[in-house]
């Protein structure tokens, strides 16, 4: 498979072949139309896999067949990962691109710089990309004020099961709930334990399958 027949807009290719990004790695060949094709998807895959850019790819698509986020309003994209620094990662992985075609992404995550996130998610940003836990504090503390998932129509969970031992549950629950329920949702997750199906079950509409 090549990069061509993954339907990606020609400024997102010309930023995979910048970076050096010769051909899709085998997760994003297979997951990369599926989640085009706006299908919801199971990825089953490791940290070092390729995952990251096969739900960040089409997600960019996704924000550009949308009306423009404005000041005031929530994310069109949500991104829920179980640390801080995967947080970071993600968020650095999303701006390679983002700079080229004018969407923006907030991280946020706990142990820092609280006024920061918060006066970026205000100013508003296509992608959000967080820990359940502080996203929660943010929402439930400002009642909605400081950013809302009304428009919340790109769902990501990344290594969902390692959420899951963080005890996240009850808060990524909480947070897809607040979502909206036409939404695109794709789940990510290194190992596929029962309690993660059970998750995949009530968030995912149809999903299609797929492991590395
Ligand atoms: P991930 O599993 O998403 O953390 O990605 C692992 C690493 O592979 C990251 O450093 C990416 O920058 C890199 N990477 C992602 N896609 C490709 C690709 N198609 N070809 C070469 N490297 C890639």
């Amino acid at each position: 498979k090549t990069w061509i027949q993954t339907g990606l807009t020609s400024k997102i290719l010309d930023t995979i072949r910048k970076f050096g990004y010769e051909k899709p790695m085998a997760i994003q060949a297979q997951a990369l139309p599926i989640i085009m094709s706006g299908r919801d998807c199971i990825g089953i895959a490791k940290t070092g896999s390729g995952k990251t850019l096969a739900f960040v790819l089409p997600m960019l698509r996704h924000i550009k067949d949308q009306p423009p986020v404005v000041a005031g309003d929530g994310p069109i994209a949500l991104i829920m990962a179980p640390t801080r620094e995967l947080v970071q990662q993600i968020h650095s992985d999303i701006k390679k691109f983002t700079k080229a075609i004018g969407v923006n992404s907030v991280p946020i995550y706990g142990g820092s710089g609280v006024a920061q996130q918060i006066s970026e998610l205000k100013r508003g940003a296509e992608v959000v990309v967080c820990t359940p836990g502080r996203m929660i504090d943010i929402l439930c503390t400002s009642s909605g004020k400081i950013t809302n998932l009304r428009r919340v129509t790109y769902l990501v969970m990344d290594e969902a099961d390692r959420m899951f031992d963080m005890g996240f549950e009850p808060q990524i629950t909480r947070i897809v709930q607040n979502t909206r329920p036409d939404r695109q949702t794709v789940l990510f997750s290194a190992t596929f334990p029962r309690q993660v199906e059970i998750l995949a079950r009530k968030v995912l509409t149809k999903p299609v399958e797929i492991q590395v």
